[in-house]
């Protein structure tokens, strides 16, 4: 089955955008605590697709060893997996992107790897704010116009069926990697 990876940093919002798309309430596990997941999840929807949950980047709070040996998990995962077919980078819509967030959106453009951005928790930022918010974070990652930029809440359900678009856009790039 075709894979989609969800990146960003811990506690953006990442397992309540999976369960918002899938109109779950705990499928994917969120928790107020940054850094607690530290492997990659996997959760297969509907025998259509699988989400690749992906350990949050920045803040987590372990030896430097550690972290190598996740970068070394993700970084193996997102070059060499067969089923891949692009990320979903989750971007808090009210800050500005992090050096993590750019480095992570650079890394992914470096090797050609599709992504969709989703800007989420827009449900905290009132709606005449968005356009400056958007701007801030397209301008801060250095998006690539083949690359959506979408508005999401999962606390309202904003930008799920403009995400939805964007990943089976995505899924119909299937062979990727096996050209
Ligand atoms: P993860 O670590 O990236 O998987 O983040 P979680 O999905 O666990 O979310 C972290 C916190 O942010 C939780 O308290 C969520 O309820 C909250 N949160 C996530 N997305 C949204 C959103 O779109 N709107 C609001 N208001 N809160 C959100």
């Amino acid at each position: 089955l075709p894979e989609i990876a969800l990146a960003g940093r811990s506690n953006v919002g990442k397992s309540s955008l999976i369960n918002r798309l899938i109109n779950r309430k705990n499928l994917a596990r969120t928790s107020s605590k940054p850094g607690k997941t530290q492997t990659i999840n996997f959760y297969r929807i509907n025998d259509i697709l699988y989400f690749a949950d992906m350990p949050g980047y920045g803040f987590a709070k372990v030896p430097k060893s550690v972290k190598a040996a996740w970068g070394r998990m993700i970084e193996g995962y997102l070059l060499h997996r067969r089923e891949l077919c692009g990320v979903i980078q989750v971007i808090d819509l009210r800050h500005p992107p992090t050096r993590d967030d750019q480095n992570m959106y650079a890394w992914l453009k470096h090797y050609g790897i599709p992504a969709i951005v989703a800007a989420t928790k827009a449900d905290k930022i009132s709606k005449g704010q968005w356009p400056k918010h958007l701007k801030r974070i397209r301008e801060g990652i250095g998006l690539v116009p083949e690359d959506p930029l979408i508005l999401f809440s999962a606390q309202t359900g904003q930008g799920k069926e403009e995400l939805w678009k964007g990943i089976r856009r995505l899924t119909g790039n299937q062979d990727r990697l096996q050209k």
